[in-house]
């Protein structure tokens, strides 16, 4: 965000330097025109290909204070420039940037270096992205004794601008919006969305779009550039709790609020092949970005069992009848309900037990298929009750067979809440996944504890 409260003289040279006229110490373009005429195309340079990958550094970077008021402790250093993007100085209006301008924790360094490397990938001949000012080496004030107008935030690692990429492909940023590249500035911005940005603020003149409360469009400055503040904390960090049978990780995310008073825990998929709660699952990811709750999220509890295409999992258990409550032996491996030689006597379910254990989360959400149903049983029909109100699905009281998660989770955790949601069978449509995700999300958000 730049300066708002600005001289009116400052206001004229901005203005006159940003959009009015092209200055006439532009270096020449950075790309070759080749064709003739309406049909004139461009073709970019060959990217500097003994530019070395960017070494990644974890420096356990801090980011105190607030954006417009902080400081940054063991700020990572954004190279001069890298095979996918060139630096900025907006002060001096040339490439590369001045080292002290571009600081951030190691994770904005981090999530620009992936965006825009993911970003290259995909375009192969856009050209290189332009990053401006990040933070000063330690953060505080970037105001405008530092140059230019100066920055209103900036001050703790965790902003960048990001200029719009040109329609003419040259390496600098846009004098006007009609120079930008629309389809390009968006999926970039897209990918900051996806990256975990907290807020996005583009240019009222752009056409940009995103998720509203998270893209924002801020009046002054920023119709040459975006700029992105990343969120806090990261949108997600990934856990491998253990592996499968047959050797596949099976990871948690945790998502939300780390602070938050309620924890809890969506396994999206326990029977291979009723599966459809992994969409939800995913749908919970961004969603859960400014929710209240500590939310933890294992997409797929049986990889294996899910690639076979089997209810079982790699050895043809029925994880979900292998918990230690009510277990009774019978059958043999592959049927349908095969309960395994013992209780815990599978990775899965012992992965699963361990993780509840630590966690102790107010309510767990298991996903099967396909009756169509929320499955009640016992305290937990006070949380699945407004699940299937807001879901739109019927519920029924049905107790859990035996050696089954929930059966499990009500002895050894009576006052929490777990239950079973039975999506429908077949294809299963992403706006249903929404619906049950933001269910999912109210119901952890608001479940208390029944003792
Ligand atoms: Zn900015
Ligand atoms: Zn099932």
């Amino acid at each position: 965000m730049r300066r708002a409260a600005l001289s009116a003289a400052a206001v004229v040279v901005v203005l006159a330097a940003g959009f009015s006229f092209r200055p006439a110490h532009e270096p020449p373009p950075a790309t070759r025109f080749v064709g003739e005429g309406h049909k004139l195309q461009a073709r970019p340079l060959p990217r500097p290909k003994q530019l070395p990958r960017p070494r990644l550094v974890r420096a356990r970077s801090l980011a105190l204070g607030l954006p417009w008021h902080g400081r940054l402790v063991r700020g990572v250093r954004l190279p001069r420039e890298g095979r996918a993007f060139f630096t900025w100085n907006p002060v001096r209006k040339r490439s590369p940037n001045a080292g002290w301008r571009r600081y951030g924790t190691d994770r904005l360094v981090h999530t620009v270096l992936a965006v825009v490397t993911a970003y290259a990938r995909s375009h192969p001949r856009a050209p290189r992205v332009g990053i401006g000012d990040l933070s000063r080496t330690h953060g505080g004030d970037f105001g405008p004794r530092f140059g230019g107008i100066g920055h209103v935030s900036h001050q703790n690692g965790l902003d960048v601008d990001v200029y719009y990429p040109r329609r003419d492909r040259r390496e600098r940023p846009p004098l006007s919006p009609h120079q930008i590249d629309r389809a390009l500035a968006q999926d970039l911005l897209d990918r900051f969305v996806r990256s975990g940005a907290a807020q996005i603020f583009v240019g009222p003149h752009t056409g940009l779009r995103g998720p509203r409360g998270l893209v924002g469009v801020l009046p002054a400055y920023h119709d040459n550039h975006m700029h992105v503040r990343l969120a806090r904390r990261p949108l997600a960090r990934s856990y491998v709790l253990g592996r499968s049978q047959r050797g596949r990780p099976i990871r948690v995310l945790r998502v939300g609020d780390r602070a938050g008073r309620r924890k809890a825990l969506v396994v999206g998929c326990i029977h291979g092949n009723e599966c459809a709660g992994v969409a939800v699952v995913r749908r919970l990811v961004p969603l859960a970005r400014r929710a209240s709750v500590d939310l933890w999220l294992v997409a797929d509890l049986n990889p294996d069992g899910h690639a076979l295409g089997v209810r079982q999992n790699g050895r043809g258990v029925d994880l979900n009848r292998n918990f230690p409550v009510n277990w009774r032996a019978r059958g043999r491996r592959w049927d349908p309900e095969y309960p395994g030689p013992k209780p815990l006597s599978e990775r899965e379910a012992r992965i699963a037990v361990r993780l509840i254990e630590r966690l102790r989360p107010d309510v767990t959400i298991w996903y099967h298929q396909p009756q169509a149903v929320v499955r009640i049983s016992g305290h937990s029909a006070a949380a699945a009750r407004p699940y299937a109100r807001l879901a739109g699905l019927p519920f029924r009281a049905l107790g859990s067979p035996p050696g089954a998660a929930t059966a499990w989770q009500h002895r050894r955790f009576p006052c929490a809440a777990a239950f079973v949601v039975e999506l429908p069978a077949g294809r299963f449509p992403a706006a249903a996944a929404a619906r049950h995700a933001r269910a999912a999300l109210r119901v952890s958000a608001l479940a208390s504890r029944s003792c």
